[in-house]
């Protein structure tokens, strides 16, 4: 027997697709076969993926979402599973991530990041998890980050929010993997997106960066979706409540 890698014909859901790794995720998940929906805050920033993954001969629907409302994520994951039957695949990709000396940090941009990145996380994979139950089937990616496990300057409340969900990721580990639901974490390194591109576009961090990164180079999207396909397919029904770092050796030092 072969390792099974594909998510043909799964229904899959990104959160936070609008832009850099959600976008790309969406697009190379639909470029595997499976139908996705894709979230963002405003349904209208997700035309341009919708357009992209219909000219490549995929399958996407699009609805609003914003992660700090709860009642919006039982909402919007309930319609997606009448609208396509069933849930297979959740990748919760939303997040937010500047960064800010600690002695400077607020309790608004404390909060914010945490309610986007740990709480929204958790409330959607509990929506996500509630249809994966009663199905007996589902496979969870978090989108987390190499400093859930190290720290990095100005990081303080973005590196809690990440740690927070490599923890999150093991306790529904350990309380859903025996009825069906294989839940893990991604921990890419430094990506190039619009969330990114200011402190990448500036040479001194850059070349801090690149510094750090063994492998030499700085991460791609195509190489996080190397990873969320894995965690998606049935080659990883064994693999839960992990986190599989995506960074070119950055934390093996
Ligand atoms: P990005 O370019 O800033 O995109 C962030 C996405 O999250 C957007 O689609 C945005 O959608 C969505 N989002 C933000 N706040 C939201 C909210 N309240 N509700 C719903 N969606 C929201 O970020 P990125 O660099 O692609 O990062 C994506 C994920 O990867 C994040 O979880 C980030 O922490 C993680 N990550 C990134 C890197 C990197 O180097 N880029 C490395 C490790 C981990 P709208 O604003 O359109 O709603």
């Amino acid at each position: 027997m072969q390792p099974d890698f594909s998510i043909r014909g799964k229904i899959a859901v990104v959160t936070g697709a609008s832009k850099g790794i959600g976008y790309g995720l969406a697009q190379s998940i639909a470029a595997a076969g499976a139908i996705v929906a894709v979230t963002a805050r405003d349904r209208a920033s997700l035309a341009p993926l919708l357009a992209e993954i219909a000219q490549a001969g995929g399958q996407a629907a699009a609805y609003e979402l914003d992660v700090r409302s709860v009642t919006q994520i039982r909402s919007v994951f309930e319609q997606i599973t009448a609208d396509f039957g069933r849930l297979d695949i959740v990748v919760n990709n939303a997040g937010v991530g500047d960064g800010m000396l600690a002695e400077e940090v607020t309790e608004e941009y404390w909060d914010e990041m945490l309610d986007v990145n740990l709480k929204g996380v958790f409330f959607c994979c509990q929506a996500a998890g509630r249809i994966m139950l009663a199905q007996g089937y589902g496979k969870i990616v978090n989108v987390s980050s190499q400093v859930s496990i190290v720290g990095i300057p100005e990081g303080v409340a973005y590196c809690a929010s990440k740690g927070g969900v490599n923890q999150l990721t093991k306790v529904l580990a350990l309380e859903w993997s025996s009825r069906g639901i294989c839940i893990n974490a991604v921990g890419p390194t430094f990506i190039y997106t619009p969330g990114t591109a200011e402190r990448l576009d500036t040479p001194e961090f850059r070349r801090d960066v690149l510094a750090r990164i063994p492998a030499g180079r700085i991460g791609t999207i195509d190489d996080v979706a190397g990873a969320v396909i894995y965690l998606a397919s049935p080659a990883s029904d064994l693999v839960t409540g992990t986190l599989l770092l995506v960074d070119g050796g950055w934390t093996a030092q």
